[in-house]
């Protein structure tokens, strides 16, 4: 019997490409609440194990677990109706709408989906479905601070601006668990911090899956870390137990 508790779970998750494992055998679990990193050095893994939890990659074998319903073989758009929202490297912020608009897309994918599956949780009727997504929109456009910005060109956002508004399309979707693929990719020190400290501000209450290669950067807004290296997960604690681990230690200076 599965724990309740239990938002994600994965059992022996492999994805192989040929005859390479580039996640073997991957046992993970994530609790309601609980903020959890999976770091490791590049090429561990991280990436391919991403993808095999959002859909865009189907696994060799193994399972993936939402709530206790297999969604491995699910496609994407399926998980996300399902309240597994994700964020990728790439953005998604149509430039040529406003930012009520790309909120409003974002929060409509869903309800549109709730009256055909009506597995998640029934927030709308279909008589009222269009003003929830009008009260959804209003209430994410505040939540990320841009309430003021509603009816501007997305292209026309300040760069971190634009990030407030790629976290806020993730929420419009009102995800219980949230997948984000390192939201700092490529982002000078700075950026990161701020990026870090928004993603800690909008997301603090959900349930969080970040994938981070920086390992000090997740040390302090993870409740639990685990940690990948060559497909395998190494070692799974609370950032302090990580940071003390001599394995872990060695896989990051590559020894
Ligand atoms: P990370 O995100 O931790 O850097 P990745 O998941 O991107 O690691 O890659 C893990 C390993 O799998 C790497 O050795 C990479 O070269 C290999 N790999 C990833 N995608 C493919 C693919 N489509 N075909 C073949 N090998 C791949």
């Amino acid at each position: 019997a599965l724990d309740t508790e239990t938002v994600l779970h994965t059992e022996g998750l492999t994805k192989q490409f040929g005859d390479f494992v580039a996640v073997d055998s991957v046992d993970l679990e994530v609790r309601d609440g609980e903020f959890r990193s999976v770091i490791g050095p590049n090429g561990a893994g991280k990436t391919t194990l991403f993808n095999c939890l959002t859909g865009a990659l189907r696994p060799t074998s193994g399972t993936v677990r939402f709530r206790g319903e297999d969604v491995t073989r699910m496609a994407p758009h399926e998980r996300v109706r399902r309240g597994m929202g994700r964020s990728f490297q790439i953005s998604t912020v149509f430039g040529g709408l406003s930012v009520r608009e790309n909120v409003r897309l974002s929060a409509q994918s869903v309800a549109e989906s709730e009256g055909e599956i009506g597995l998640r949780r029934q927030l709308f009727t279909p008589t009222d479905r269009f003003e929830s997504v009008e009260s959804r929109t209003d209430e994410v456009l505040a939540e990320i601070g841009l309430e003021d910005r509603g009816d501007d060109y997305a292209r026309n956002l300040a760069h971190g601006d634009r990030r407030r508004l790629e976290l806020g399309l993730v929420l419009a979707t009102d995800p219980e668990l949230v997948l984000l693929d390192e939201p700092t990719a490529g982002m000078g020190s700075e950026e990161t911090r701020r990026t870090i400290r928004l993603v800690e501000e909008v997301l603090a209450d959900r349930t969080m899956l970040l994938i981070e290669h920086d390992i000090d950067l997740v040390m302090n807004v993870s409740d639990r870390v685990t940690v990948l290296n060559r497909g395998q997960v190494l070692a799974t604690g609370t950032p302090e137990r990580i940071a003390e681990d001599d394995d872990v230690q060695r896989a990051y200076l590559g020894g």
